[in-house]
């Protein structure tokens, strides 16, 4: 009996994402992989894993909870929490042996007492300069310089390992990227001045793809290390292989006279005489409701509208006739079917309701569970 709902995820396509995005570097940049959100839902502790295997030479994370479930994994890698850290977490992110993003002397203080009071922890630190995303980070060159100033004065409790800004729309405006670079450029001349061996980074997976100028000593790449296309565009046309694959299968054949009706609300009513297919997954699996009369799933190794809504636990799927499936077909809802001339992507179903592969592929929940290979063998 097949599982209700199923996230394969091939981990040799993810290492072979990350030896394709180091292919792509310059300058004899490094790539760390981004492996915050679970693995954009694919499971944090295996992706790391097989992205290190793949060439990564670092992971990064946002949280400081994220950074210890790597650490209870087993992941010595080197490991940065790019998001903020409060007061409560940075004990929790300094016993997981992260580095951390700073932008202001306060973090700085409070990070210096929190290491005073264990002993004999140092703790890496990243100056983050805001050069247009208007998130995290001083906009002030002034302010970033005089922290860098400061971490460096503090050694050896703390040390400055990095410097580093973020892109806002690396994947559709290269002129704002070019003036992010442009505002990045004195901060990283101040910090190369000064210290050499602190490593710059900026690019996610956007601007590795498509601002070489933007490599500098390490890239920052989540999305593509999956496979999934930063530009929401075919993951194909930029050489990246989709490694997750969303399955569930066919619990129920039914018969739908005209005017019969599927699903909460009669969303969807036969016109004529078919049959549907029930299948049990749901919006609490992640598939998003938006979804409702919006899509297509793959059966065997063709194409049938979802139809109806999306409920919690199943949706339902025009079929047509009583011939063409069976109870127990498998169902592929990401990945594709069975003879390879139909795939089903992240970035299809994004498109389809107005949003980003990223909120997809996070969106498969925990009840989901994710089984691993490697090209088909059980990983
Ligand atoms: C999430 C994140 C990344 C990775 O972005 P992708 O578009 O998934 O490659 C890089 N840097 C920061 C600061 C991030 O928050």
């Amino acid at each position: 009996m097949p599982l209700r709902a199923l996230a394969r995820v091939n981990l040799a396509a993810i290492e072979r994402n990350v030896a394709r995005l180091r292919g792509a570097l310059t300058g004899g940049a490094g790539l760390c992989a981004v492996v915050k959100a679970d693995g954009y839902g694919h499971g944090a502790v295996p992706v790391a894993r097989a992205a290190l295997a793949g060439g990564a030479r670092s992971l990064a994370v946002a949280t400081a909870v994220e950074a210890t479930a790597l650490r209870a994994g087993g992941i010595e890698a080197p490991l940065l929490v790019m998001g903020a850290v409060s007061d409560e977490e940075l004990p929790v992110a300094v016993d997981a042996r992260a580095e951390l993003v700073a932008w202001n002397d306060r973090f700085v203080s409070q990070l210096v007492r929190v290491l005073g009071a264990v002993d004999g922890r140092s703790a890496r630190i990243h100056v983050k300069l805001d050069t247009g995303m208007g998130r995290l980070g001083t906009r002030d060159f002034a302010e970033a310089a005089r922290v860098a100033e400061r971490v460096a004065a503090a050694a050896p409790a703390i040390e400055l390992t990095g410097a580093m800004t973020h892109f806002a729309s690396a994947d559709e405006d290269p002129e704002f990227t070019a003036t992010q670079l442009a505002r990045f450029d004195p901060f990283v001349r101040f910090v190369r001045d000064r210290w050499p061996r602190v490593a710059v980074h900026a690019a996610n997976s956007a601007a590795t793809l498509r601002a070489p100028t933007s490599h500098f000593d390490f890239v920052r790449c989540g999305i593509a290390v999956y496979g999934c296309d930063p530009m929401n565009e075919d993951p194909l046309s930029h050489d990246l292989e989709p490694a997750l694959e969303l399955n569930s299968y066919v619990a129920a054949v039914k018969r739908a006279a005209a005017g019969d009706s599927a699903g909460y609300g009669r969303r969807w009513v036969a016109r004529e005489d078919t049959w549907t297919a029930t299948v049990p997954i749901g919006y609490a699996d992640g598939i998003r409701r938006g979804l409702t009369n919006n899509c297509e799933v793959i059966i065997g190794s063709r194409r049938f509208p979802l139809v109806g809504a999306v409920s919690m636990d199943n949706i339902t799927i025009e079929v047509g006739s009583p011939d063409v499936v069976r109870c127990g077909d498998r169902v592929t809802i990401i990945g594709g079917g069975e003879d390879g001339s139909e795939r089903v992507t992240a970035e299809e179903l994004a498109r389809r309701i107005d949003t980003i592969n990223y909120e997809i592929v996070c969106g498969i929940s925990s009840r989901v569970p994710r089984a691993y290979h490697r090209d088909g063998t059980p990983a």
